[in-house]
């Protein structure tokens, strides 16, 4: 099985995992770079699985399933296209809330909390998580047969989604879902974000010894151009802020900033490190 990076637009990511055969999408925000890597490998798509609504992650799915029904056609008149064109769908797993309130249409299979995805074709089993904050309806993927968290705009490397939707008591409830899996699960979010976010959290943690050798690593990565996603849990809960409300030097930081006035708790040091990454 190989999970397979598609750069897409700025600085997003989208996963494709397949067996050499068949394979699945995560978060398709447009169909271009993933039809052109399953023509050149010649991959039939099986499955597509979305995190959130943002444009960034959905926008490719129409033209997906679009296309998914004319190479089941295989060449079918033009004329008959539309009547054999509904034979064939392919699953799209999505936040549950999306689904029923129409925001993301496509969605043919709502998930939440507690629900496992299995995908015949990869012979793979994927656990929901729902782990709201970036949108009140984000949901993440968990593998552990790949060992993997397909985590969208929730996690990042070095950071965590900013709050459009969600309040900072969702989000830390759901990093700490997060925080709580294998520490050798391996971190597959949307964006290359990673230099920034360790910019900044070498800001709030400035002696934290494995951060600094970590930017230092990042530093050398980017400058040849690559990517620095996926990252591993374990070195997140080491290194990303956000994962660290805990760290008596982040919370000294903070007060040193006038950026924590009242009490210190979990809710609060993240509410005020996040604050200030929105304006870093
Ligand atoms: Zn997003």
């Amino acid at each position: 099985m190989e999970i397979q990076q598609i750069p897409a637009f700025v600085d997003n990511y989208f996963w494709l995992i397949h067996n050499g055969k068949d394979a699945i999408i995560v978060d398709p925000g447009d169909a271009t770079p993933v039809q052109n890597f399953l023509q050149q490998r010649q991959l039939n798509l099986c499955a597509i699985l979305v995190t959130h609504h943002h444009a960034d992650h959905i926008g490719g799915i129409g033209k997906l399933l679009a296309n998914a029904s004319t190479d089941f056609n295989n060449g079918a008149v033009p004329g008959n296209s539309s009547q054999t064109s509904i034979s064939r769908s392919l699953p799209v797993y999505g936040p549950l809330f999306d689904q029923k309130t129409g925001r993301i249409p496509t969605i043919t299979h709502g998930c939440s909390q507690g629900d496992s995805i299995f995908i015949p074709e990869l012979n793979l089993y994927f656990d929901v998580i729902d782990v709201p904050g970036h949108t009140k309806s984000h949901i993440a993927f968990y593998c552990a047969g790949l060992n993997s968290l397909f985590c969208g705009d929730t996690l990042f490397a070095g950071g965590c989604g900013r709050l459009f939707e969600g309040t900072p008591a969702q989000m830390v409830d759901s990093l700490q879902k997060i925080a709580i899996l294998p520490a050798n699960t391996r971190v597959y979010c949307a964006h290359e974000y990673t230099l920034s976010n360790l910019r900044f959290a070498l800001t709030v943690e400035p002696n934290n010894e494995t951060l600094r050798t970590r930017y230092a690593q990042v530093c050398a990565v980017r400058e040849k151009g690559l990517p620095t996603v996926p990252s591993e849990l374990g070195l997140e809960l080491q290194t990303n802020p956000f994962l660290r409300v805990a760290s008596p030097e982040i919370i000294g930081t903070l007060q040193s900033h006038n950026k924590l006035t009242g009490p210190i708790d979990e809710l609060s040091v993240f509410t005020a490190v996040r604050r200030w990454k929105d304006h870093f």
